[in-house]
């Protein structure tokens, strides 16, 4: 009697860590749930949603032209649409099936060579992880020439009157800056754009607008000191392929600098408040930021506040996407408030846009003086 319960006792618990042991397995499988296209003129992309993060291995195959990306201890939800028309210059096709028991297999029909597709990992937004493939051209801007800027006025109707700009590009660059910036790879982000306008001043001003005319100016200044300089955006446009949420149009911003293994990040935007007093230059950092981001906000909001004259309203931490998910020192700047009409004002003339791209400037200096 008892050793049958002894024996019993033993089944009970094997029975159980068995269990156990399934549980956890089937707890390993990330759940594939979702397959979405976007388009834009530059490429395709291809976002696979899942529940958790998951391994990837893309290649390429020939006749037909095709890249395969294997995610690794997955299941194909039973929902999720099996092929695809992507109805894009860069790739005709995408089929989507559970090719091994923990294997799902994308397969894109397309015709781009190597250097046209993309394969990389995102953590976070609205679901868990993303696996996004782009195919087309997927070069970053990098600052080469910037003319005369004018956007697509007539068919925006978030476009104020007069948008097109033209960069001065007689900057007076000193030797030790140049010294200092060489080789250095920056990524500006003038923020908002396209769709999105920002705010909007008391006479009309678009913030999206500001951003854009001060980012093109220090990209051109620090392109002439001899530093490695990607902008997110050079017109009037969003950045993420369309349509695109607003974490993905964020994320998209965010890639440019983690994608160039960029030194520094830095983001340019307007500030608003409902009271048209509120007044004054911002520089933020990831609230579990590095010193080196610390540093680099409180370097740009000073060098701002020195060439236009605003209050300081200090360093502060955020959790802003763009400061939060790149992986070098990063900093978002509030450059003024735009609904402050005296602040408006600078941010609107020539004069001040100037300005404030040479603060900038003057605090990214002085931050890679002190490396
Ligand atoms: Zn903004």
């Amino acid at each position: 009697m008892r050793k049958s319960l002894y024996i019993f006792s033993l089944v009970c618990l094997f029975t159980l860590l068995c269990m156990q042991s399934i549980v956890l397995a089937a707890s390993d499988i990330a759940t594939i749930k979702n397959l979405r296209i976007s388009n834009n003129s530059d490429k395709v992309r291809i976002v696979v949603d899942a529940d958790k993060e998951v391994d990837y291995q893309s290649f390429a195959l020939s006749s037909p032209d095709r890249v395969v990306i294997d995610l690794s201890d997955a299941a194909l939800a039973k929902n999720v649409k099996k092929e695809i028309d992507l109805n894009s210059k860069y790739a005709s096709k995408v089929r989507v099936a559970q090719f091994k028991e923990n294997v799902v297999r994308v397969v894109v029909e397309t015709k781009v060579n190597k250097s046209g597709y993309d394969v990389f990992g995102i953590v976070g937004g609205e679901t868990p992880y993303r696996v996004a493939m782009d195919f087309g051209n997927i070069t970053y801007n990098t600052v080469g020439n910037i003319g005369n800027i004018s956007s697509n006025s007539s068919s925006n109707s978030n476009s104020s009157k007069d948008n097109s700009y033209k960069v001065d590009k007689n900057f007076n660059i000193d030797k030790d800056a140049k010294s200092i910036l060489k080789g250095k790879k920056i990524t500006i982000d003038p923020g908002h754009g396209g769709s999105d306008s920002g705010a909007i001043g008391p006479t009309g001003l678009y913030e999206k607008d500001s951003t854009l005319r001060i980012g093109l100016n220090l990209a051109e200044m620090l392109k002439q000191s001899g530093a490695k300089v990607y902008i997110t955006r050079k017109t009037d446009t969003d950045v993420a392929p369309q349509p695109a949420t607003d974490v993905e149009e964020l994320q998209a911003r965010v890639d440019v600098g983690n994608k160039t293994h960029s030194d520094i990040f830095v983001s340019i935007h307007l500030d608003s408040f409902t009271s048209s007093s509120a007044q004054g230059t911002t520089g933020y950092y990831y609230v579990n930021g590095s010193s080196n981001s610390e540093r680099l906000a409180r370097y740009i909001k000073e060098g701002v506040i020195e060439q236009i004259g605003t209050y300081d309203r200090g360093t502060k931490t955020s959790n802003f996407y763009v400061v939060k998910h790149t992986e070098m020192p990063a900093t978002l700047l509030e450059v003024a408030f735009v609904s402050n009409p005296r602040e408006e004002a600078i941010l609107k003339s020539d004069d001040g846009i100037k300005k404030s791209a040479q603060g900038i400037f003057n605090g990214i200096v002085k931050y890679f003086s002190e490396l």
